[in-house]
């Protein structure tokens, strides 16, 4: 009898998106004339990059030729995208890393998901609420959670509420923990931490010998000075952080998928016996035995990104989204909302209007201007009460949903 991994039962199944969707389905099937603007789900909109095709279809020809066909390549990324990742992306910014420190992979999404396996069963895990629910999932599938109570929350895993009264700074853990998932900017509350910040948390990391998982698929965002683009702009953090990227968000690659995972050699974990082993060398051996490579068509258009042409593209695209983030939250503050996020990231946060939770809201903004957003609890319980809309439409579609909001909608 093939025993199967109980904890998969534990999950509530994926409960947000499906039932936006079935709210939406109900609602267009008793309106079908309604002219419905979506901005709930974190997808792109536009293309890709100009570079970025040219690059493919070079790619694509190279497969075609004997003499540059390319089968099997290396599990951990090819070093013509590998040495453009160390340098572009952080010794501009002052970081040394070697290119064995860098995973190239097919998404944030598995390499966050993936990475709670080289740790212990009783490893104790910490999340910032509300958040991207990758991080606990793929904790409860492997058995950490402990049980769901009513209040939402999983018994065995730290929350660090993140709301308007703390200004979205999530605060050290009282109880110990060894796990810290952290994402800046934040995927949904649009918000973010400055160094000094973050600085406490590489702090308590070291502290307690506890590893960051820093999550930084939206650093393309980022306007402010302030705030790290990478987690090892502060002090000590190449010992204790393991940070994710992705070329989703700031290439358009979501239906393209690359990404890369920085795991410095100074990253420890510890046998039982208290003896340090490398996380490197870990997350080397678990990523050859399952992962046999981003395709090299993709890791070619990957690279393009970083040419000159490509750079000034996916600047364009970023500046694109972040106006309509712009749009968003000054038209959705003149009506008296309170908005969060939309500076560093292309998500912004609103509170919902007294006496009404997220999901009212939700319908309320459907049934009223057909637009379509993402009720903030679905994200975490602390997420109650607010509500996410993306930058990612089309510009056209963002000025009619303001348009809308501002003079259509009744609060
Ligand atoms: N991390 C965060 C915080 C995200 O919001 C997303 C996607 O929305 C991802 C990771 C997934 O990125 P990828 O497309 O690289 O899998």
């Amino acid at each position: 009898m093939a025993l199967i991994n109980e904890n998969y039962l534990k999950l509530p199944g994926s409960y947000l998106f499906s039932e936006i969707a079935r709210r939406v389905e109900a609602y267009k099937t008793a309106n079908p004339e309604a002219n419905i603007i979506r901005l709930g789900i974190g997808d792109v909109t536009k293309p890709l990059p100009e570079a970025v095709i040219t690059g493919l279809h070079a790619a694509v020809d190279e497969m075609a030729d004997e003499k540059t066909f390319k089968g099997y390549g290396p599990e951990q990324g090819y070093d013509f995208l590998l040495e453009k990742i160390v340098e572009f992306d952080f010794k501009t910014r002052g970081v040394d890393l070697a290119i064995d420190e860098i995973f190239v992979s097919d998404g944030s999404k598995s390499d966050t998901a993936n990475i709670q396996e080289l740790f212990s069963q009783d490893t104790k895990i910490a999340i910032t609420d509300p958040v991207y629910p990758v991080y606990v999932d793929s904790n409860v599938m492997a058995g950490r959670s402990g049980t769901l109570g009513a209040d939402g929350k999983w018994s065995e895993m730290a929350y660090m509420p993140c709301t308007a009264e703390n200004g979205f700074v999530p605060q050290l853990p009282t109880k110990k923990v060894d796990l810290i998932y952290l994402c800046f900017p934040n995927n949904p509350t649009g918000t973010t931490i400055n160094k000094t910040e973050l600085k406490k948390w590489v702090d308590y990391a070291k502290a307690n010998q506890a590893i960051i998982l820093y999550d930084a698929a939206y650093e393309a965002y980022i306007q402010e000075d302030d705030v790290a683009h990478s987690i090892y702009e502060i002090d000590g953090a190449k010992e204790v952080a393991i940070e994710f990227r992705s070329f989703s968000k700031n290439a358009g690659f979501t239906g393209t998928r690359c990404s890369y995972v920085v795991v410095p050699k100074e990253v420890m974990g510890y046998t039982k016996a208290g003896e340090p082993v490398e996380i490197n060398k870990l997350w080397n051996r678990r990523h050859c035995t399952k992962f046999n490579g981003v395709p090299y068509i993709i890791q070619k258009g990957a690279e393009a990104v970083y040419s000159e042409a490509g750079q000034q593209q996916i600047k364009a695209l970023v500046a694109y989204y972040m106006n309509n983030a712009k749009m968003i939250r000054e038209g959705v503050a003149s009506t008296g909302i309170e908005v969060f996020g939309g500076i560093n990231a292309p998500y912004i946060w609103l509170k919902t209007p007294e006496g009404m939770d997220s999901w009212a809201f939700f319908d309320k903004l459907l049934s009223e201007v057909n637009i379509v957003g993402t009720p903030g609890v679905g994200f975490g319980p602390s997420g109650e009460g607010y509500f996410r809309l993306t930058a990612f439409g089309s510009k056209e579609n963002t000025q009619e949903a303001i348009r809308r909001f501002t003079t259509e909608f009744k609060l």
